[in-house]
């Protein structure tokens, strides 16, 4: 299943992520995902596993072109200058000349600037060829638009949170009113299970499992067949071989619109994740290695 981002690009629909997969067991649940069906890897220079991620991806045998490979900079490489090098150091680390779709993080709220000079450089990276679309993760309506008033094209994607827990259906709308594909950061709620007390995570919620019941499925493959189904890409993580190949089992069923609605009105508007706006360079630096 694909979709077909803004400036024509194809891509797949549902995604691998690594973010908290060690370098150690990087390469092994790459290729493992890519064995049993995923073709989009989601990988960021702030998880230190992209070199690992490249190794994967060779490792599966796959040709180049099969798999779509998605990364983000990170906001201690923001500026403009900073972020082409920052492409280069990803790309090298991945092994790649070209990445499918690239990604601000996060916004730096208290230093938009440079934000902006990080994003003028996704767009240079577009027009070069070096990547084939670009995006932003974590961009609130406000600062979104804001981005849109300064920059010349229109970001491919936003990856934000949402889960039933956290769905933002006002990042969702403001996303789609600008033709930006909303992607969905922690799709089954993860967060709210390895930041949270375990036993009122989503995993665990009785009306996703109700659901889950009635379709002789898992809570996890639920919560992935309802981001398909609202158009939603998502990326979610296991290190585990059969959650890895249970969360890609996810094309034979069809969830209900009453069962659709259900699951949105789990929201409870609680971010799991930090605050965008608080995220500063005081906060969250990360040096970024060079390749
Ligand atoms: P997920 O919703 O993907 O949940 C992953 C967690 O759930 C892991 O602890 C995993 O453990 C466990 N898990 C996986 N499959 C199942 C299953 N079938 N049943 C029960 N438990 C399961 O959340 P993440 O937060 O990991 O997000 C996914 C991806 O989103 C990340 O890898 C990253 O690519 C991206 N992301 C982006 C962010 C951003 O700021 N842009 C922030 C956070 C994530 P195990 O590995 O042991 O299976």
């Amino acid at each position: 299943m694909k979709i077909t981002l803004n400036n024509g690009v194809q891509m797949p629909a549902l995604g691998f992520g690594v973010f908290q997969t060690p370098p150690e067991e990087t390469v092994s649940s790459v290729a493992e995902a890519l064995r049993v069906g995923y073709r989009l890897i989601d990988t960021a220079a702030s998880y230190f596993n992209e070199r690992e991620v490249g190794e994967g991806i060779r490792r599966s045998g796959l040709d180049r072109s099969e798999v779509f490979i998605e990364t983000k900079l990170w906001i201690s490489d923001y500026g403009y200058d900073e972020a082409l090098h920052s492409f280069d150091k990803s790309a090298r680390k991945l092994g790649v000349d070209q990445i499918d779709l690239l990604l601000l993080h996060q916004p730096l709220t208290a230093d938009f600037e440079k934000t902006i000079g990080a994003y003028k450089a996704l767009e240079k990276l577009l027009a070069d060829g070096r990547v084939r679309a670009i995006g932003v993760s974590n961009f609130m309506p406000e600062i979104l638009e804001r981005l849109l008033t300064e920059t010349t094209v229109v970001p491919a994607v936003n990856q934000v949170e949402v889960h039933p827990y956290f769905s933002q259906p006002d990042v969702q709308k403001a996303d789609s009113q600008h033709g930006i594909l909303t992607q969905a950061w922690s799709p089954m709620g993860g967060i709210t299970s390895y930041r949270g007390d375990a036993s009122r995570s989503t995993f665990n919620d009785p009306v996703i499992g109700e659901i889950a019941d009635a379709h002789g499925k898992t809570p996890a493959q639920v919560m992935l067949r309802w981001h398909l189904q609202e158009s939603r890409s998502a990326i979610p993580k296991s290190v585990n071989p059969q959650r890895i190949a249970a969360n890609f089992d996810v094309f034979g069923f069809e969830l209900s619109t009453e069962e659709l609605a259900r699951i949105d009105a789990l929201d409870t508007g609680v971010r799991g994740g930090p605050d965008p706006a608080a995220v500063t360079l005081e906060a969250f630096h990360r040096d970024i290695p060079e390749a």
